[in-house]
């Protein structure tokens, strides 16, 4: 049975590994020149360096699994440091013990001087979906949720607390109870000791694709754009390669990995209902933009978030030097900020210049004097991160009935269920397996 897999990020690769390794043939069609996605190595300063994802969520278990699988074990490292500041009121604050961004010590959240918390109400938790911004606020209050959460959120997903979802972003908040602070203290006294929190590969994360191509006979075809996906007698036709050169692909069965905006196009024919959800996802830009400096002096730490009431250009910095081990044994500096939020258009209108000296602005600012940069390399992710808004798990359960009654074809990635890398390794597991399981594949 020969399987293709449409998009080569992290969800497709997974799937590709996990179908190949049940005994189907597997063809991986990734529409740019590379596989990989959001992981990208790149060089800086003559270090290559991870310009995309950088770490991987050690508490999770599958993209450890993955590493393990395709033979990367003996690079698993851990951050060096994990202390994190926010940047505010003007200076770099410790951040204090919380659950993204819930305060687990009110005392230590006062003495950072960070953000003002009332006496905390205890509010039932809604049976429906709400923005994380309504939920905090009403419970924590205001500057609670600016200085606090949202940068966190923002790291990671690049959005606006008042869109994004409860349920989808930040379950840990909602399954804290009506105490938040103190579930957040027990949380956090449980979790303290279970191991680190984050691993990375020495040399970056962004050798995680090429490894998983390897591992296993997958056919990849690159600058492979899908256009279509039909219906051929049992099977599939995709419809592959430039308007002006297309090429017919037929296959069993399809995975489709790409992120919504694609998905949709793909789907609009065979499933319009899954069409027409994921259509209604938005997505977010951002920009990493990565120094090398030599001769620097900074602060220890992993970096800082930087709350957007803040005004600043940067929404966060990583000292990529101080974080991983292999990093700060070049000798060099090495710092990753990151620039963009949803619904930001203009700010990465900018040329390259004008975001790294902007960037470098506001490091100097937050971090003290800083030597030109001795190179600097901006990576944009135009359409990086998929905004999970009030309501998103109903879109998601809407795409997978839909595409639960078609046979032979499966998505994946991370516009569904978590946007972290296990996360869609998970979910480009599952769509593997759902095809393996139905006996689509003879193993
Ligand atoms: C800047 C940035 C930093 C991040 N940092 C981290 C981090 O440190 N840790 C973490 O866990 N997560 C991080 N994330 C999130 C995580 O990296 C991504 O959510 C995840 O890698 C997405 O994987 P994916 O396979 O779902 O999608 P993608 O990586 O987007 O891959 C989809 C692929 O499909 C291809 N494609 C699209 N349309 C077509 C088509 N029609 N035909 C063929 N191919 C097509 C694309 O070219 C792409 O290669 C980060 C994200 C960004 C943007």
């Amino acid at each position: 049975m020969r399987v293709a897999v449409v998009g080569g990020g992290m969800a497709g690769l997974a799937a590709a590994h996990e179908l190949a390794a049940g005994g189907a043939e597997v063809v991986l069609l990734e529409g740019s020149d590379r596989v990989g996605g959001k992981l990208r190595l790149g060089e800086v300063g003559g270090i290559t360096l991870d310009l995309g994802a950088e770490s991987v969520l050690a508490r999770r278990p599958e993209g450890l699994d993955l590493i393990h699988a395709v033979g990367l074990d003996d690079r698993v490292v851990h951050p060096a440091t994990i202390t994190a500041s926010i940047w505010t009121h003007g200076a770099l604050r410790s951040m204090p013990p919380t659950v993204m961004g819930v305060p687990a010590d009110a005392d230590a959240l006062a003495a950072s001087g960070i953000a003002l918390m009332p006496e905390p109400r205890i509010l039932p938790v809604p049976d429906e979906d709400v923005s994380v911004a309504d939920f905090v606020t009403a419970r924590l209050g205001r500057d609670v949720l600016d200085r606090l959460v949202e940068p966190l959120l923002g790291g990671v997903y690049a959005g606006h607390t008042d869109q994004l979802s409860l349920r989808a972003t930040t379950p840990q908040i909602a399954a804290l109870g009506e105490d938040l602070v103190s579930a957040a203290a027990e949380h956090r006294a449980a979790s303290d000791s279970t191991g680190p929190v984050f691993a990375g590969l020495v040399g970056g994360v962004g050798q995680l694709p090429a490894a998983v191509v390897a591992a296993h006979d997958v056919e990849v075809r690159l600058s492979s754009t899908v256009r279509s996906i039909t219906r051929a007698g049992d099977g599939w036709r995709l419809s592959v390669g430039p308007t002006t050169d297309v090429e017919t692909l037929d296959v069993d069965a399809v995975v489709v990995a790409t992120p919504a905006p694609a998905a949709a196009r793909l789907l609009a024919e065979e499933a319009p209902d899954a069409a027409f959800a994921l259509a209604a996802i938005d997505y977010a830009s951002m920009a990493i933009i990565t120094f090398v400096f030599d001769d620097a002096v900074v602060p220890d730490g992993s970096g800082f978030l930087v709350p957007p009431v803040d005004g600043t250009f940067i929404k966060a910095a990583t000292v990529s030097s101080n974080k991983w081990g292999w990093v700060g044994d070049t000798g060099r500096t090495v710092i990753r900020t990151s620039v963009g939020r949803a619904g930001e258009t203009t700010l990465l209108q900018h040329d390259d210049g004008e975001l790294g000296r902007r960037a470098l602005v506001d490091l100097r600012e937050a971090l003290g004097t800083l030597p030109d940069p001795a190179d600097q390399v901006v990576q944009r992710w135009g359409g990086g991160l998929p905004q999970y808004d009030v309501g998103h798990l109903d879109r998601v359960e809407t795409v997978e009935r839909s595409v639960e009654g078609v046979r032979g074809l499966e998505v994946c990635g991370a516009a569904y269920r978590g946007v972290g890398i296990p996360a869609v390794i998970a979910s480009g597991r599952a769509a593997a397996r759902r095809l393996l399981d139905a006996g689509m594949i003879e193993s």
